[in-house]
Formats: structure tokens, sequence, C-alpha cells
């Protein structure tokens, strides 16, 4: 397989930075720019020291004129002291942006997940692309992070314009006739010589190290898999989560293989050593060596001249100063354009990421909010397949919810029941037949306007590992009184009541040690009491008592209707017993609804699934 990459040609890759400019802008303008404004006076503001000192230098090697010396050394004084006070007040606007540099590229990032559809958000493509991203960040500080070099490339050519502005003369003052052979130094060939050996060297050193920048970019996808697998196994033993699996099983031996190998990617034998003690290292160190020489020749150049008569010794150091600032300035312009190019390809899968389209229709319908929350749900002949499959896992659905009532989902494992959730709360759109909400279909409500009347546990919930007040309020703020009376539903004002610090707890110990771990049961209660609090119209409950002990679900059960109110209840379960309470039950089987009605009415079908779900169950109760 060629796991190797090539640069992008340069218009392309200059496009692809300017869009990445252009994104930075719209998110963080005074950010961008603070900081040009900084490169800006940078580049420019020591061409000022350089130009006055050498006036005072030139006066005083000649008529040494008093008067004239103290007017250039307060001018050279007071400029000084403007310059710094201006830099301090241009570094101060610049930092306030620059820790915010890390926030505002994850803020892209972060933001366009949430914006994306969820259906993109649940690709593994996605995620993919996403680890990618962050590869190309931690291993070689590729991305969004590197744009910024266009500050280097700015900064190069205002130092460039400065430095030529001081640097003519050094070219058009004529060596006196009387100098002897040292007047050789006027003949135009000898002029266009010195300048194509300073160009040429300045030209070679940054190409020198562009080209060992290029093995980066050869090697972006290998270097990308090695990322991947330090990622994922180098840090194996030292998560909490994984402690005890990693000791039993000896799985460090596995992330051995993977991070230390002798020939992974980053070992003393792997690739990056080898380029490093050849081509790479090479290329490195003929660029510094080429830009020694520079200094040397443009010294001489400079010297030979002065020696000869063509000016004062006050214009030595002003050329020789600034003329190295021309060769920095060239360098400075290749190499960071090279640096902006070889950035192109991992600017590239960026924006493959940002570019990920949002196909949902988006309604403007607003969701009526109804005080006798009369929401009607219809599920029409809905069909779905999740994207890139070709199964259906949802066959020809047709459902009515009875408003207020308590609807059971049961069936086997794999039969449709989370998908069907996921369906009604729009996180997916069905792939045939339509879903209606008081007689429109859903596509057509304002898409966060309709989620605002479901409140639901996923099956997979999650909790932060924030205060547990912010957990189950949702906000930063919230009342403390319901907080307090929701966990209490759900079970949990036993254990709240115990707790020191109360809703202030922290839950998990990602944030601080003092966090309060929490078991799955607990979890789960207060998965609950968080849909209690967002008091929805439709309460959605997958498996909501799965953790729970014996004791803890009997005690839930109880006290389901006051917990569910006058809502709409949609439950899922595996434990049928844990049905019986509701009104009405729809039987899941392979995708399809095979049976609807109450539990007595299903259990009197001898031949229907409901009857040997039920039985698979009740024996191990019975015997
Ligand atoms: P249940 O909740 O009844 O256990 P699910 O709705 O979770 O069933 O799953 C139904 C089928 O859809 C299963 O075969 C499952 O493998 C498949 N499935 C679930 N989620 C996805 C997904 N994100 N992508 C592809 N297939 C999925």
């Amino acid at each position: 397989m060629n796991n190797t990459r090539k640069l992008l040609p340069w218009r392309e890759a200059m496009k692809v930075n300017w869009r990445a400019i252009k994104m930075l802008y719209q998110y963080n303008p005074q950010m961008i720019l603070s900081r040009l404004l900084f490169v800006a006076w940078e580049a420019f503001t020591p061409y000022i020291g350089i130009y006055l000192s050498a006036l005072i230098v030139e006066e005083l090697a000649g008529s040494g004129d008093a008067e004239r010396l103290i007017r250039l050394v307060w001018i050279t004084l007071i400029s000084s002291a403007v310059i710094v006070l201006v830099r301090a007040l241009l570094t101060k606007w610049r930092d306030v942006y620059n820790y915010s540099v890390h926030l505002c590229v994850e803020g892209i990032l972060a933001k366009k997940m949430l914006d994306m559809d969820f259906v993109s958000t649940d690709d593994p493509r996605t995620h993919e692309l996403l680890a990618r991203i962050s590869h190309n960040a931690t291993g070689g500080g590729w991305g969004l992070n590197r744009v910024f070099q266009y500050e280097e490339l700015i900064g190069a050519l205002l130092k460039l314009c400065g430095g030529i502005t001081l640097t003519v003369t050094l070219f058009t003052s004529r060596v006196p006739d009387t100098a002897g052979n040292l007047s050789i130094l006027n003949h135009p060939l000898m002029i266009l010589l010195v300048i194509g050996m300073m160009l040429f060297i300045t030209y070679i050193a940054p190409v020198l190290s562009n080209k060992a920048g290029n093995y980066s970019v050869k090697y972006a996808a290998q270097q990308d898999v090695a990322n991947r697998h330090f990622t994922h196994y180098g840090y194996l033993g030292g998560k909490r989560e994984f402690a005890a699996d990693v000791r039993i099983y000896r799985q460090y031996a596995l992330s051995e293989k993977y991070c230390t190998g002798k020939n992974n990617f980053f070992s003393s034998q792997g690739v990056l050593a080898k380029l490093n003690r050849g081509p790479v290292g090479l290329l490195k160190a003929a660029s510094a060596g080429v830009s020694v020489l520079f200094t040397g020749i443009v010294y001489g150049f400079v010297c030979m001249k002065a020696y000869a008569g063509a000016f004062g010794i006050g214009a030595v150091t002003q050329y020789a100063a600034s003329i190295v600032k021309v060769s920095e300035g060239v360098s400075g312009l290749i190499s960071a354009a090279g640096d902006m190019r070889n950035n192109a390809i991992f600017l590239e899968v960026i924006f493959e990421y940002m570019d990920i389209p949002n196909s949902m229709y988006q309604g403007s319908l607003t969701v009526e909010k109804r005080r006798d929350r009369e929401y009607e749900v219809e599920f029409k002949n809905v069909s779905f397949r999740y994207p890139g499959s070709e199964n259906f896992v949802l066959k020809h659905v047709n459902m009515k919810f009875k408003i207020g009532s308590k609807l059971a989902v049961v069936g086997m494992n794999g039969s449709g029941k989370t998908t069907f959730i996921k369906l009604l709360c729009r996180l997916y759109d069905p792939t045939e037949g339509e879903i209606l909400l008081n007689g429109i279909d859903i596509r057509k409500y304002n898409y966060l306007d309709y989620m605002n009347i479901f409140s639901v546990v996923f099956q997979d919930f999650c909790l932060l590992p924030l205060k547990l007040g912010e957990n189950v309020g949702g906000k930063i703020e919230y009342d403390r009184e319901l907080v307090t009376e929701c966990l209490k539903k759900a079970g949990y004002g036993e254990r709240l009541a115990n707790m020191s610090e109360g809703l202030e707890t922290y839950l998990y110990k990602d944030y601080t040690w003092e966090g309060t771990d929490v078991s799955g049961g607990e979890a789960q209660k207060i998965a609950l009491a968080r849909t209690l609090y967002k008091d929805a119209p439709f309460m959605i409950l997958d498996e909501p008592t799965a953790a729970l002990d014996p004791i803890a679900e009997a005690e839930v059960y109880s006290k389901f209707n006051e917990i569910v109110g006058d809502k709409t209840a949609i439950y899922i379960s595996h434990r049928l017993s844990s049905c019986k309470f509701c009104d009405e039950i729809a039987v899941f089987h392979e995708g399809a609804v095979v049976q609807m009605g109450t539990h007595s009415q299903l259990l009197a079908d001898e031949k229907g699934k409901y009857y040997e779900l039920w039985n698979a169950q009740a024996q191990y109760y019975t015997a």
C-alpha cells in the first residue's frame, strides 16, 4: 500500500490557507487583528533604530557636531521609548487573545460537531476525521495552529521592504577612482555577482529546510497511524476505568507492541529516527551552514566598500544590519510559504470535517406550547435503515400514541426499540413513511422546538463530571428546590441527604478527587431526575431500571404514576413484569410491530411473541 502523501500545488495550498485564515477571523476577529498589528510593529520598528544609530556613528566619525549629536540622541531616545511603549501595549492586546488561540481552534471544531446532523455525529467517519485532526496537531503541530505562519510571511515581507530601502545605497554608492584595484567594486558585473550570490544563498537555505519539512507531509499517513496507536494504547495503563482489566488480562503487553515496538514509527529504529539520521538531518544542517555563509559574504562586501572609501564607518553598521534583515526577510518568506504549503494537506483534513453537510430538512414551524399537553404522535408506515447499511431495522411501523397514556415497548435485543425512539426524537429521519405531530410531518417543525417536547433517558445516557445539581438542572443556574424534589422522586433522596456538599457535589473524580463515584444504579436515578426536571410532555425511558437493584426497581415502579404524572410516557424494557402497569404494550420483532394491546390481551394470545417472551422470563420466577 502506498501510504505516502504529496504536496498540494502552490495555488491550491495558498487557497486552503486563505480559507483557514478567514475561518479563524470569523470566529475571533480581534485575535487575528491584534496579532497582525503586533507582527507589523515588530517587523518595521527595528529599522528606525538601525537608521538612527547609523546617523550617530556617522556624525561621531565625521564632523562631530555636538548640537546635532545631542538632537540625534534625543530623537533616538524618544523614538525608542515610543517603540517600546507601543510594543508593550500591542503585546498586551495580543496576549489577551493569544491565550484563546487554543480555545478558538477547539471551539471551531466543537461548534461544527454541535451544529451537525445527529446522523453525522454518530458516523464513525466523522470521528476518524476528528482523530486525524487531533493527531496531526499533537504529533507535528499541523493544522489550524500552524495557519498563523502567515504572520511570519507578512513579517518577512515587511522586513524585506524595510531592509531593501536601507540597502539600496550600498550598491549605488561608488568607490572613489583613487581606490586602485578596489574600484572593481563599482563594476556593474561585480554588483550583480554579489547580489546574485546573496539571493542564491538566501533562497537555498529555506529551500533546504522546507525540503526537510516535506518529509513530514510524505510520511503523514504513517505518522497518523502511529499517533493513533499511541493515543489509544499509550495511555491504557494510566486510565482509572481500565486499571483493573489491564492488570488482570496483562493488557500492557498489547500496548507495548503498538507503542514501543522496534519498528514503531517513533522508536529509535523507526521511520522518524531514520529520517532524522539521514536526509532530514542533512538538509537541516546544510540549511544552517549556508545561512552562515551569507553573513560572511555580506560583511566582506560592506567592509571592502567602506575600506575603499565608498561610505563612512557609520554606514557599515547600517548596511550590515539591514542587509541581514533583507536576508532574514527572504528566507522567512520562503520558509513561511513552504511551511504553509506543507500545512495545506493537514488543513484539507480539517475542511473535510468542516464541510460535512447538514442534509436533514430544517423546518420552521413552532411547536405550540400547550398547557393541556395535547400532543398526538403518529408513525405512518415508517421504515428505516441506518446510513450506509442495506438492512431495514424498522419495517412499516404504524402506531399512534394516546395522549397521557403509558406505552411500553418490548422485544428482543436488536428488534429496533431504541431505533424507534431515535426516530421519534428526530435524531434520524425515516427512510420511508412519516412521523406526524398533531397531524403535521415532524420535519416541518423547528428542530430545537420539537426536541423540547421530549425528555429521554437513553440506555447509554451520560452524566457529566460536573456538580450533581448542574447535571440534573442542565445549567449553572437552576431551581435548587425543584432539582432536590426530582432527585427525591427518582429515589436519590436518601443518598443526597448523606452528601455533605449536597447538590454541589462533583460527580466522578475527573475534575476533583473529592468528587463522588457514582454506581450504575445511582447514575440511572440521577438521569431519571434530569428527565423529570426537564418536564417535557413526552417522557421516554429506555431500560430505566436496568442497573437498579430489585428493591430500588420496585420503588421506582410503585411511584411510576407519580413520576410520570400527566405526561405521555414511553417505556422500553426487557423485564416484562414491569410493563404490566402500562396502558398499552407494543411488541417489536425484527423491526416490525407484531402485537399491540394491554398485558392481559397480549398474554391471552398463546401463539403471540409476547406470550413467548413472558413465559421465557416467568419460568425462572414460578419454578
Ligand atoms: P434494540 O433497542 O431493540 O435492542 P436497536 O434499535 O438498538 O435494537 O437496534 C436495531 C438494529 O439496528 C440492530 O441490528 C443494531 O445492530 C442496528 N443498529 C443500531 N444502531 C446502529 C447504528 N448506529 N448503525 C448501524 N446499525 C445500527
